[in-house]
């Protein structure tokens, strides 16, 4: 496929044109789900953190951080329980320069291993040329976002992140973890409030992202975020509220 603009990118569209690559899913036992959740549920997310490392091989686990508004909570404490663990990040070619900084300022604060991650080149210049954040964002999210965790996500068991329940909709619905897409996801943080996550910021004096000051509450990508409460700020001039990671 040639990068000069002449072929679209597919990625679950109809057109015929090249599909990216998609692991073979895995399932698990559900059963098995439940009783990782009942052994989780009382820990704190310290605990649980430290646990996951004896209930799974440390080589399979992945962690992801956008390094966005209050990324430095989950580094901070994977930081302190599990100081080896690499961290993924998503550069999508679209990030605000304050992110960028503030994952430079993050990763030399906690001495993180980032590793970056980002779509194939001439996919992400057919985005930039399509502007299709405004047209398609579910397909430009694709590109940027889920193939590049596409392309390595075989090599791991279990996914990592910060989700809360309170941030979305979605997220109100999710446990501890949760079999999806051919990978556990493990999200420590799922029932922390917002009140115990300001409190811990406050407590070990986190820095938050730059933007947060004037006024961005979620921050994402520069052509789909603006300043507002919690994720209202985020694709706002759709129904959409999540990139699809997540999903
Ligand atoms: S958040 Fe916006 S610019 Fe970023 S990948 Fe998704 S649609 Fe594209």
């Amino acid at each position: 496929m040639s990068p000069s603009g002449a072929s679209q990118p597919d990625a679950g569209k109809n057109s015929g044109a090249q599909e990216a690559p998609r692991p073979v899913e895995r399932e698990f036992d559900p059963e098995w789900i439940r009783t990782l959740n009942e052994k989780y549920r009382p820990l704190s997310p310290e605990q649980r953190i430290v646990e996951l490392y004896q209930d799974f091989d440390p080589a399979r686990v992945m962690l992801t951080s956008s390094f966005a508004a209050t990324s430095a909570f989950l580094l901070h404490i994977f930081s302190r329980a599990a100081p080896h663990q690499q961290v993924f990040f998503i550069d999508t070619g679209y990030h605000f320069p304050q992110t960028l900084e503030y994952k430079r300022k993050l990763t030399e604060l906690y001495d993180l291993k980032v590793v970056d991650i980002r779509a194939e080149d001439w996919k992400h210049q057919f985005t930039v040329t399509d502007e299709t954040w405004k047209k398609d964002p579910d397909f430009c999210c694709s590109i940027n976002k889920v193939e590049p965790i596409y392309a390595i996500k075989q090599d791991f068991d279990v996914w990592a992140s910060g989700l809360m329940r309170w941030q979305t909709e979605h997220r109100s619905t999710l446990d501890i973890f949760e079999a999806r897409s051919g990978i556990i996801k493990f999200y420590p943080l799922i029932d922390v409030s917002r009140e115990q996550r300001d409190a811990y910021i406050k407590e070990h004096q986190l820095p938050f992202h730059p933007l947060v000051a004037v006024g961005y509450s979620s921050i994402g990508c520069t052509h789909c975020t603006v300043p507002g409460m919690d994720r209202s700020g985020r694709w706002n001039n759709s129904p959409k509220t999540e990139c699809g990671l997540h999903l």
